[in-house]
Formats: structure tokens, sequence, C-alpha cells
């Protein structure tokens, strides 16, 4: 798909959690923008002379049913130029430029059977959101999906009442946390499976024994995302084909 360039405007504007916002961008115009879930936009920020300088990428963490709204989700990175922008001056009403959707990181046309991993750290949920939201808004028959999710405080849980309920109502989904610097987790507080440490004690406990039809998708930064790869590649065994993953930085 070509990519091509919309004006959007800046809607409105939440904490999400300590240092996370959420912002949805009102794209102009009538014509829709058509992406699949799991995609990104590329924005043209106001931080810097030179064109390229100004390009930061964020994934799309709404259904592809909504095409005039987008919503991000975004961390906010100590000496960013975008971090600074996004969080000391964007307001509701500014122009966002944007060109997109793209990137391959998308959920196969065929789900059947298939049993789907999808581990993230902060902000890296956002392309899962789409796709979970996409998978059953569209009622897409799958095997099973486990949400695994990795964050340092209780209260940089993104999305957690949502994901709580799904984890409720949505057959065959599962819901786990990983707290890498909560003091005390008491167990009790929480209505999902929440370890102290990091996302891959989780997975590599669940899913010790390369299975065929278990994907994993893999999303936020490199730090998680190697260690990962080398987990399910090398201690777990499991094939290149059967990991996939999208690398914020
Ligand atoms: C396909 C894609 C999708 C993305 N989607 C999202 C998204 O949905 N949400 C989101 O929040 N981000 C997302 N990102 C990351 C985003 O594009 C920017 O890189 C991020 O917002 C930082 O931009 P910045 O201008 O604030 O920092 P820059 O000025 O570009 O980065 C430099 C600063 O960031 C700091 N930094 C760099 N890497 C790290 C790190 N791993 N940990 C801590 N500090 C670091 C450095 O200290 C440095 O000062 C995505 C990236 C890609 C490639």
């Amino acid at each position: 798909m070509a990519w091509k360039w919309y004006d959007s405007l800046i809607s409105r504007i939440e904490e999400a959690a300590p240092g996370v916002r959420r912002f949805w961008l009102e794209v102009q115009g009538d014509e829709p923008l058509v992406f699949k879930a799991g995609q990104f936009v590329t924005m043209d920020l106001p931080i810097h002379e030179k064109r390229l300088k100004r390009w930061r990428s964020y994934s799309i963490a709404n259904a592809p049913s909504q095409t005039h709204v987008l919503e991000f989700v975004i961390v906010r990175l100590e000496g960013g130029a975008a971090s600074a922008y996004l969080f000391e001056q964007a307001q509701v009403g500014d122009v966002i430029r944007f060109k997109g959707p793209d990137g391959n990181f998308v959920l196969p046309d065929d789900l059947t059977g298939r049993h789907l991993v999808f581990v993230c750290t902060g902000t890296g949920v956002a392309p899962f959101r789409s796709m979970i939201q996409d998978i059953r808004e569209r009622q897409l028959p799958y095997g099973s999906l486990h949400l695994i999710y990795g964050t340092r405080y209780t209260e940089g849980i993104l999305y957690r009442d949502e994901f709580e309920r799904l984890n409720q109502e949505m057959p065959n989904f599962r819901y786990s946390v990983a707290l890498s610097r909560e003091a005390h987790i008491d167990a009790g507080a929480f209505s999902f499976p929440v370890v102290k440490g990091y996302v891959h004690q989780i997975y590599m406990e669940a899913y010790p024994t390369p299975q065929p039809n278990l994907d994993f998708y893999l999303c936020g930064w490199s730090n998680m995302i190697d260690d990962a790869v080398a987990n399910l590649l090398v201690k777990l065994g499991y094939s290149k084909q059967q990991i996939r993953y999208e690398l914020y930085g």
C-alpha cells in the first residue's frame, strides 16, 4: 500500500500512567484511513528544521474499524525530542501531519486453530490492543490469545480495565502481567496473574516446548525484544517463522 500524507487534529489527550499519554488524532477530510491492526503511522512533528529528523513512528492503538479518529499511546523518553513536544507543548487542536499506514506487524489472514502469544512492555501494547479489538469485533476464529504485559510498577499497567474485562469475557483469552520493580505484589489485588520480574519468565514457563501452531508476537524496545528472540530461538527451540516483532528503538 502506497504511503499517503494525512492532516489530523489532536482531539483529546489523556494521562494513561505516569509518563504515558493517550493521544487521539482526528483525521481531516472525508477519506478514511484504511489500515490493518498492528500497523503504524509516521508523524511529522515540529521538533526540527530538517524533515527527516522530525519523523517519529507510532503504532495505532485502536481497531481498524475506527478510520477517522486514531488512538496512540506514547511514553515520554527522557531527553527525547518528540517526547518533549508531545508532553510539554502538544495541545488539543494542534495539527499533526502523518504518513502511513505502514508495517508488516499484522495478523495472518487465517487465525483458525492458531495460538497467539503477544509479548510486550510499556507502550508496546499498542499494536496488540488494535489486534485484539479487531479479532473481537470481527469475531475472527482463533485458537487462543495470550497477552503478556511487562512494566515496572502497578500504575504502569496500560489499559488494565479493558484487558481485565476481556480476560473475563473473551473465550480463550489470557492476560498475564510482570512487574519488574514492584516491591511487593499482593495477588489478591489483581483478577489476573501477576509476577514480580520480567515478561520472559511468563512465556518461558507457559510455553516451554515448541508447538507448531504457536506464534509469538513481540513489541517494545530492543532490550526486551533481543532477550525474547534469544530465549525463544535458542533456549526453547522455536523456529524463526514462529516469531514476529516490532522494534520501537
Ligand atoms: C514502528 C514503530 C512504532 C512505534 N510505536 C510507538 C508507540 O506506539 N508508542 C511509543 O511510545 N513509541 C513508539 N515508537 C517509538 C517512537 O517512534 C520514538 O522513537 C519515541 O517516541 C522516542 O522519540 P523521541 O523523539 O522522544 O526520542 P529521540 O529524540 O528520538 O530519542 C533519543 C532519546 O531517547 C532516549 N532513548 C532512546 N531509546 C531509549 C530506550 N530504549 N529507553 C529509554 N530511553 C531511550 C535516549 O536517552 C535519547 O535521549 C515506535 C517506533 C517504531 C519504529
